[in-house]
């Protein structure tokens, strides 16, 4: 299977390796949105969030946080966005699950420019149904 963070994860690419551990790699985004722009894998390869296991995935989160604290510590960053882009309609390019980690600072220029609606009469009840039948 051809997927760079594999190639990542086994050395035969080459990245800005932040932290790493038996089950999770962390590294910077090549094409930051903010300067540090960080992402955290499994270290076993998921096409997407859904694919994961649970206790790879809360391994994963535990080191997004601990990533999380980092970025804010020591880039004196003002906040963080994390995103989980999943399927092509919502962003994603690589198909091995990360989560991104994005610095933010007032100001910085990087908006997710969403377009709000709004609910008609009673169709909030009807989207909230049918994710709850889903359930
Ligand atoms: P996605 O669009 O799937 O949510 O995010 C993929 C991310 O991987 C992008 O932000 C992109 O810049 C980053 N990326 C793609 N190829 C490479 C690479 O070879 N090395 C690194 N470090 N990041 C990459
Ligand atoms: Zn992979």
């Amino acid at each position: 299977m051809d997927c760079i963070f594999c190639d990542i994860i086994n050395k035969s690419a080459s990245a800005e390796v932040l932290f790493e551990n038996e089950k999770v790699i962390s590294f910077l985004d090549i094409r930051p949105i903010n300067y540090g722009h960080t992402l955290v894998i499994t270290k076993n390869h998921f096409d997407n969030f859904l694919l994961v296991p649970d206790d790879e995935l809360s391994e994963l989160i535990r080191v997004t946080k601990v990533m999380s604290n980092a970025i804010i510590k020591g880039l004196n960053s003002e906040g963080f966005n994390i995103v989980a882009n999943t399927g092509r309609a919502a962003g994603q390019s690589i198909f091995h699950f990360h989560f991104h980690i994005i610095p933010r600072f007032r100001n910085d220029n990087f908006s997710f420019k969403p377009n709000l609606k709004s609910y008609d009469n009673g169709s909030m009840k009807e989207f909230a149904e049918k994710i709850k039948m889903a359930l």
